[in-house]
């Protein structure tokens, strides 16, 4: 089974674990540098970006996570890791694990909007994925290395670049396992390649 992480400082730890579960793959939960090195593949959360943040520096997980990335070990970030992910945030002068080559907004949708649920077309993946958006973060830009996989009216909502995949939206608060499988089948793929290279 592939050892899926999570990592768990803040925000939908759990509803993940079930996710990764329900695919048949070894879940988790991510609070220490010691946590990272069991596993194969790892989930940024949903959640409050810069609570996240400040528990990553409290634990000193900032250049753990980096490096993980710059070993080619998939990650996947999701509304707040989405935002973790990125390498330029609108209106800030930092950024966090910053390894996306994308540029994101946070809360970009407005109070009015606060949250939505909307059927996806995502390439590769679906046609009718249902997307729960809450505050959530747009891709304003890419750079030529990163694929779009989704979009939702003029914004940017799901790409990949390589090992790195992202998300506005909260695929785990659904039944629909579909994005969850594709990430899986990431990480399967890079310890074929890692073994080949061996
Ligand atoms: N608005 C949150 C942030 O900026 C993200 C929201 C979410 O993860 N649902 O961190």
């Amino acid at each position: 089974m592939v050892k899926i992480g999570v990592l768990a400082l803040q925000g939908a730890i759990r509803e993940h674990i079930h996710s990764i579960e329900a695919c048949e793959a070894k879940a988790i939960t991510v609070k220490s540098v010691e946590d990272l090195a069991l596993v194969e593949g790892l989930i940024l959360p949903g959640g409050e970006s810069t609570a996240m943040r400040k528990l990553i520096d409290r634990f000193e997980m900032l250049e753990p996570l980096r490096q993980f990335a710059l070993d080619g070990k998939p990650m996947f970030g999701t509304c707040a890791g989405l935002i973790l992910l990125a390498k330029e945030l609108v209106g800030y002068d930092y950024s966090h694990v910053g390894k996306l080559d994308a540029i994101v907004e946070r809360n970009s949708y407005g109070r009015q909007v606060d949250s939505f649920e909307i059927d996806l077309n995502i390439e590769g993946v679906a046609t009718d994925f249902p997307a729960v958006f809450i505050r959530a973060p747009q891709i304003v830009s890419v750079e030529e290395n990163v694929e779009i996989l989704a979009t939702h009216g003029d914004r940017i909502v799901m790409v990949k670049q390589g090992h790195l995949l992202g998300c506005s939206f909260h695929p785990e608060l659904t039944d629909d396992h579909r994005i969850m499988t594709y990430f899986i089948e990431m990480v399967k793929e890079s310890l074929a390649n890692e073994v080949h290279v061996k």
